[in-house]
């Protein structure tokens, strides 16, 4: 492949991704390199700011204290430290599962998780809006792929009537999904899985902490938790850490323990990691004030941008609002950038050809005048003609 003519491709189709370093301060701040004033970040998703909580800092460095930096070794060797099962317990209790196991990210459990589940003669139903590390695992799986359309029950129904088999199948959706801010039909998807003899897994990356009344995410919310066979969930969205986690029956969780090769043969997560994600689990726990006020700031921000004639698409914190057009929907980004929001411009192929969108996802780090100001912002820079 010609690298360099690839690129530049990639840049004239406006598709070139690029990084932008930004400096973070204790407060969550952020601030372009060698800028000062602070960004207003609408491309976090650390919607509760639990980020830089004093008891998540406080709780990592009392593991880092006690134990060290690293876990030394995989779990299975002797990284398998108490700190581990003691979150493990945490995240059970949270999704209200039997049993949960810890993975190096939500990307690596998915990764690991599926083509522990399924292989070559059996099938997986997954949402055509899937994660990327979704899409992944079932292609490691080497399982048969069917994709059904976003949240159609009907399209799903027929296609488990035609490809079902007689192997295992799997049926995969995430709980709200990261592009459209919308969320699954999950009674329907357990009561499809019921009626074909499926395994359901749900990713609740974006909802866990977020939805329910102990912040045990969307299936929580639903009252769904007994009919859902694994839930996963990332600790690096609102629960502010990093690694990843899923919540199954302690059968579930002994199979992966054996069979899942992200997990096997991967580091386990160090200790000052385990206990910010321990107090962050409490938290959400404790405070559902967090979540409350969480709400409040998504009902200011789409209300002004409604007074602009500006409507967001999704009902919840991820609010992306449609441009289309690729090089624009960059152009707007930037000039955003420029008076100081930073949002994601999302293009293909992450998303549909013609659908490119700012992904503006609201947390606790922006205050309702934040708001206000950058829908005014948008709404002049969208009323230029460009
Ligand atoms: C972010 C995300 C992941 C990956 O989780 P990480 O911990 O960031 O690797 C997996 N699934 C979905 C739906 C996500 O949004």
């Amino acid at each position: 492949m010609d690298r360099l003519n690839w690129l530049r491709a990639q840049h004239e189709q406006g598709r070139l991704r690029d990084l932008t370093p930004v400096q973070r301060g204790a407060d969550g701040q952020v601030r372009l390199v060698g800028g000062d004033d602070p960004l207003r970040d609408f491309s976090s998703n650390d919607y509760l700011g639990l980020s830089v909580h004093p008891q998540l800092v406080a709780g990592s460095r009392d593991f880092l204290d006690r134990s060290g930096c690293g876990a030394g070794a995989s779990r299975l060797m002797s990284g398998d430290l108490d700190l581990h099962h003691l979150l493990e317990a945490e995240v059970a209790a949270l999704k209200g599962q039997e049993a949960a196991l810890l993975f190096g990210s939500g990307y690596q459990a998915n990764c690991g998780i599926i083509p522990a589940l399924v292989g070559r003669s059996d099938v997986i139903f997954s949402d055509r809006l899937n994660h990327a590390s979704i899409h992944d695992g079932c292609l490691l799986s080497r399982a048969r792929v069917v994709r059904f359309r976003h949240n159609d029950m009907e399209h799903l129904e027929e296609l488990l009537q035609s490809r079902r088999g007689s192997g295992e199948a799997l049926i995969i959706a995430e709980s709200l999904y990261s592009m459209d801010g919308d969320r699954c039909p999950l009674a329907d998807l357990v009561i499809l899985k019921n009626r074909y003899g499926c395994l359901l897994m749900i990713d609740e990356a974006h909802a866990t902490g977020v939805y329910g009344a102990h912040g045990g995410g969307i299936i929580e919310e639903e009252g769904l938790t007994g009919e859902v066979d694994l839930a996963m969930g990332t600790f690096g969205k609102a629960l502010g850490s990093y690694g990843a986690y899923v919540a199954a029956s302690r059968e579930m969780i002994d199979f992966l323990v054996n069979r899942a090769r992200s997990f096997i043969y991967s580091t386990a997560l160090p200790p000052a990691v385990i206990g910010a994600s321990l107090a962050a689990v409490r938290l959400v726990r404790e405070q559902p004030e967090l979540r409350s006020a969480l709400a409040t700031r998504v009902t200011a921000f789409r209300q002004a941008l409604r007074r602009r004639a500006i409507e967001p698409i999704g009902v919840s914190q991820i609010m992306p609002v449609l441009v289309g057009d690729n090089a624009r929907t960059v152009a707007v980004a930037a000039r955003l950038r420029q008076q100081g929001v930073f949002v994601t411009a999302v293009r293909p192929p992450t998303v549909p050809e013609g659908t490119a969108r700012l992904r503006f996802s609201v947390t606790l780090h922006l205050e309702e005048k934040d708001l206000n100001a950058t829908a005014a912002m948008l709404a002049s820079i969208l009323a230029e003609k460009t």
